[in-house]
């Protein structure tokens, strides 16, 4: 089959002093190979709890309540911590918001890419020129001399080129990019857009790329996946979604972010009212506090994710035709 991660029905919860936090409530959604599909959501939404859900790094306190991580047919909740290493930074590589977080300030960027590299049996002037063909398809000019440089010596720009350049230097079948633009301006956030992109034809690996702007996520991903307070609200093309909006939550996100990303505002989208208590969920849908289309069945019962069309999911009671009554 063509699909790479499939995540079934995941529930996590986090067990506080407060009671257990709801984190992910039955979230499912599939990534095909060589696809990029977007997560995108508000903080809170659970899009951190989903990465390092599939990641398997989750903090102490993480419950993994019911669902599978399918990674190329094994559920990765299931695989032993040693195969879990062997599996992240080889097959699944992520990219951070902030790239300090991938380098050493205290080595080379050529040291660390050598590092990198310690499973390969060829020469260190074969690892060297590797690392430099890297950096050269990540954008950095002159790579050969700037390996020997030291992450402080490049902009916040070219970090981040550096950080995706090290997370696809194994040729990862699934690259997790964690708001890997969040902290660059408009015109930086353009480009590494326009690059992932063409990084995801030449490596042909699949994105997770995870993200609060509805634009860029329009920009970049085949499919998207709309999050909120922990559960999936829609899900399905980007094209689709865009033009066909089935969620409430979805349509609200829109009207925030409507620009491209070349022009728009570099707000937050703001809309009223507040994430639900993960720790406390209200009965019915958890959106329709914030809701203006709320009706007295929001209120009785969980409206389900549901399939409208071709892969379009949403989960809202507005879809289903017996709600009127
Ligand atoms: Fe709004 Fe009801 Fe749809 Fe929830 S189910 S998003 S409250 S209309
Ligand atoms: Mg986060």
């Amino acid at each position: 089959s063509d699909t790479l991660l499939e995540i079934d029905r995941l529930s996590v919860d986090y067990e506080t002093a407060r009671g257990d936090l709801k984190a992910l409530r039955d979230i499912s959604f599939d990534v095909r190979k060589g696809e990029i599909v977007g997560i995108v959501g508000e903080s809170g939404c659970g899009k951190s709890t989903l990465i390092s859900s599939i990641l398997r790094l989750t903090a102490p306190n993480t419950r993994f309540r019911q669902g599978e991580v399918r990674f190329k047919g094994d559920d990765l909740l299931q695989l032993p911590e040693r195969r879990m290493r062997d599996l992240r930074g080889a097959d699944i590589s992520i990219v951070f918001q902030d790239p300090m977080q991938t380098h050493n300030p205290v080595l080379s960027i050529g040291q660390q890419m050598l590092d990198i590299q310690h499973r390969s049996k060829a020469s260190k002037a074969e690892k060297r020129a590797r690392a430099a063909q890297m950096l050269g398809a990540v954008g950095i000019p002159d790579p050969e001399a700037r390996l020997d440089q030291f992450p402080h010596e490049f902009s916040g720009g070219m970090r981040q080129r550096i950080a995706i350049a090290m997370a696809l230097m194994s040729e990862p079948d699934l690259l997790i990019a964690d708001e890997p633009t969040t902290a660059l301006d408009a015109t930086l956030e353009v480009q590494i857009i326009e690059r992932l992109q063409e990084l995801q034809q030449e490596f042909d690996c699949a994105i997770l790329f995870i993200s609060h702007h509805l634009g860029v996520i329009a920009e970049l991903c085949d499919r998207v996946v709309v999050m909120y307070a922990g559960a999936v609200a829609e899900s399905g093309e980007v094209r689709e979604i865009f033009h066909d909006p089935k969620h409430p939550y979805t349509r609200r996100l829109i009207d925030c972010d409507p620009g491209h990303i070349k022009e728009r505002a570099r707000v937050l989208p703001t809309i009223p009212g507040e994430v639900p208590d993960l720790a406390n969920l209200p009965g019915g849908c958890i959106f329709r506090d914030r809701c203006d289309q709320a009706m007295p069945r929001c209120a009785a019962e969980v409206p389900p994710l549901t399939q409208l069309k071709d892969g379009h999911h949403a989960a809202c009671w507005l879809n289903h035709k017996e709600a009127a009554e």
